[in-house]
């Protein structure tokens, strides 16, 4: 459900901002990564089935023997790309703070900083083949061949266009989990797949001139899924799972990575804190255009914690 279609590029903003910057800016780029298709915590920073997301988070908990045989090992584990959480801080209990959790509403409120329970619901195209052969014959994404999933191409690209432009705003975003509708593993896999991706995006960061100690990496989902499964069951046995705006599927975590004499490291803030349209203002405190936000449209708050 849901995946047809969806092949999401990075877009970015380098220049013509909606607002111009009058405030003092705490760094000069941002990337934000929408580690979306919709997460539990559960699975993520929960690790219920082990530590799918190792290059993100920290522990070397086992991936659970009735998945693990299904999660793809992606390059191994370069020691300088584990635990990136040391790198800022986690939010563990953030928020999706509305009961639409639908993609459209979901991305909505991370971009526009504003839940729209009643965006109207595009229909994906039918013929999504042609941008995934196209970049299929051009790309292999650090060195992954068929391993590499929709997300992975998602962030290859996207580590080209930051490596090369070097934007002060990019946006990414990535969707393959969403096949979590039908297939628990494949979902578990795409996680772990997502992390890897999050993980050279990180790479990127820290080996371009400009880039490096002078950018802020947010990562959130754009929702959960629900606690309780639907009736799809996989080949290990595992129930698939929706987002219908259970309490479950409004919970999710935050990462805010970055240098240390912005960003705070390598903590956790274990309670209920953060939603996710707080991001926007977040973002816009960054680049100093906070005073210029519409406030009484934008009612998110700055994620203060998370800095120096
Ligand atoms: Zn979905």
């Amino acid at each position: 459900m849901a995946m047809a279609g969806l092949y999401s590029f990075p877009y970015i903003l380098p220049s013509g901002r909606l607002f111009a910057p009058t405030g003092k800016r705490l760094a000069n780029h941002v990337v934000f990564c929408l580690f979306a298709g919709g997460i539990r915590n559960f699975e993520s920073i929960g690790k219920a089935e082990g530590n799918l997301m190792p290059r993100m988070l920290s522990g070397s908990e086992k991936i659970s023997d009735a998945i693990r045989h299904d999660i793809e090992e992606l390059s191994g584990l370069d020691p300088d790309l584990q635990a990136l959480q040391k790198n800022g801080a986690l939010y563990k209990k953030f928020r999706f703070n509305n009961t639409a959790t639908l993609h459209y509403a979901g991305h909505a409120a991370a971009i526009m900083g504003v839940y729209a329970p009643n965006v109207p619901l595009m229909k994906p195209l039918n013929y999504p083949s042609l941008n995934n052969e196209y970049l299929s014959s051009q790309f292999n994404p650090w060195g992954l061949g068929m391993k590499a999933n929709e997300d992975i191409m998602s962030m290859y690209a996207a580590t080209k266009v930051l490596s090369q432009f070097k934007p002060e705003l990019m946006v990414v975003n990535m969707q393959h989990s969403d096949i979590g509708h039908e297939n628990f593993t494949s979902y578990c896999n795409n996680i772990h797949k997502a992390d890897f991706a999050v993980s050279r995006l990180w790479k990127t960061i820290q080996e371009t001139p400009g880039l490096k100690d002078d950018t802020v990496l947010i990562i959130a989902p754009e929702f959960g899924r629900n606690l309780a499964p639907n009736s799809m069951v996989d080949g290990n046995g595992k129930f698939a799972i929706d987002h219908t705006g259970d309490d479950n599927s409004q919970q999710i975590f935050c990462m805010v990575l970055g240098p240390a004499g912005i960003v705070r490291q390598n903590i956790e803030i274990a309670s209920q804190t953060g939603e996710t349209i707080d991001i926007v203002p977040t973002i816009a405190h960054i680049l100093g255009f906070y005073d210029d936000i519409p406030k009484s449209i934008v009612t998110g708050r700055f994620l203060q914690e998370a800095f120096v």
